[in-house]
């Protein structure tokens, strides 16, 4: 199938596509039409891509610089691509795709913006004298190995044109595409410090195609983990949401980090389900519709607010602690943008490049915290 062929014509400005925020389980697909994107040079579908419209822009700056006051721990970002086929229900950035006036439930999963020039744009960017060199972080808003990137093929240019400008940088993702970069990474981390995440909260197949169905599953995704290993690359995990009653048991933990200290993992975060604005309703209509019984549950845990109970996440928070130092994870070290920069650093002073840590045989230190769970939510 030529990808040519299947281009869209543009709608007129003005229009709206932004109309699909139906049941999460039953929405039509979000229709084709146009919005007036700064940049756009056309919008593609195609079979290949059942249900996704490509609309591919040529952005003027890729290189973005975090709001002062965020709390996020990176300060530059580069995110190629706005919105995400991986389409986990549960995703933090669904909001941010209303400000392009799509809708944050289907348009986020189906209506995707490809920065076609990324690559180009950043390496001008970082050229520029002002440039401070400082940490850039990829995959922090939408996944930039999402099944896009096997088409359009931006990471390789991103991390080409980071890492000759001597800027570190760090990568989280989902998508096990990333393992089509491990000899340019490599190459990169020679030139800087270069951090990998991947982003695996659950072990259960099952649930993994309900709630992130997009996504390549968790086997594939350890396996990932253990690939970028063997490459001598370090290699966090971003472990949340973990989603409560889903994917809270003490099996369900035992199984998760066990399988991600037997891949090698190098740190995991793990915490509770973050319901957002924009998130929260597409999430909570998804709950009603797979797990009826969950709902009121549900309603009850968040309340009118983002976060879980302070009883829930404390009760979450020992549990991981267990699990953790079950697995052999220190208590300290987990996940952030910045840690995985310096994971880069710590594993080469520990870890000669090609080596390969011997596989975390944790004592199993008893943290004393009660498994049952509190009832009170
Ligand atoms: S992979 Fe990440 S960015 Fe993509 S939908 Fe899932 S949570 Fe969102």
């Amino acid at each position: 199938m030529r990808w040519d062929a299947q281009a869209l014509r543009p709608a007129p400005a003005g229009n709206n596509a932004g109309n699909s925020a139906g049941n999460a389980s039953a929405a039509a697909p979000a229709a084709d039409a146009l919005l007036p994107l700064a940049g756009l040079v056309r919008s593609v579908s195609t079979p290949e891509f059942a249900g996704v419209t490509f609309h591919e822009v040529t952005a003027k700056s890729v290189l973005n610089k975090v709001a002062a006051g965020s709390r996020m721990p990176f300060e530059w970002t580069v995110n190629p691509y706005r919105g995400c086929s991986h389409a986990c229900v549960y995703c933090f950035a669904r909001k941010s795709h209303t400000y392009l006036d799509f809708d944050a439930g289907l348009d986020f999963d189906s209506q995707v913006v490809v920065k076609i020039n990324a690559a180009d744009v950043l390496r001008k960017e970082l050229a520029k004298p002002s440039w401070g060199h400082h940490h850039v972080a990829l995959g922090t808003n939408t996944d930039p190995y999402q099944r896009a990137e096997g088409r359009y093929q931006l990471m390789p240019g991103i991390i080409r044109a980071l890492a000759d400008s001597g800027t570190p940088l760090s990568i989280l993702t989902k998508g096990t595409l990333l393992a089509r970069d491990i000899p340019l990474l490599k190459h990169a981390a020679a030139q800087v410090p270069v951090g990998i995440g991947i982003s695996l909260a659950m072990t259960d197949e099952q649930l993994s195609e309900a709630v992130e169905p997009g996504t390549p599953g968790p086997r594939a995704r350890l396996k990932l983990v253990s690939r970028l290993r063997e490459a001598g690359l370090p290699c966090g995990v971003m472990a949340m949401p973990i989603l409560p009653w889903l994917s809270d048991s003490d099996d369900a933990l035992d199984s998760l980090f066990g399988s991600l200290a037997a891949a090698g993992a190098t740190g995991v975060t793990a915490g509770a389900l973050y319901l957002k604005p924009g998130t929260r309703e597409w999430f909570m209509q998804w709950i009603a519709a797979r797990h009826p019984e969950l709902a009121g549950r549900y309603r009850r845990l968040y309340g009118t607010g983002s976060y879980a109970s302070k009883e829930y996440r404390e009760w979450l928070a020992g549990r991981i602690r267990y699990f953790k130092a079950r697995h052999g994870f220190s208590g300290s070290h987990g996940f952030s943008h910045r840690d995985l920069a310096q994971d880069a650093r710590d594993e080469e002073a520990q870890y000669p490049a090609g080596s390969i840590p011997e596989a975390r045989t944790g004592p199993g230190a008893n943290s004393g915290v009660e498994s049952a769970q509190p009832t009170l939510f």
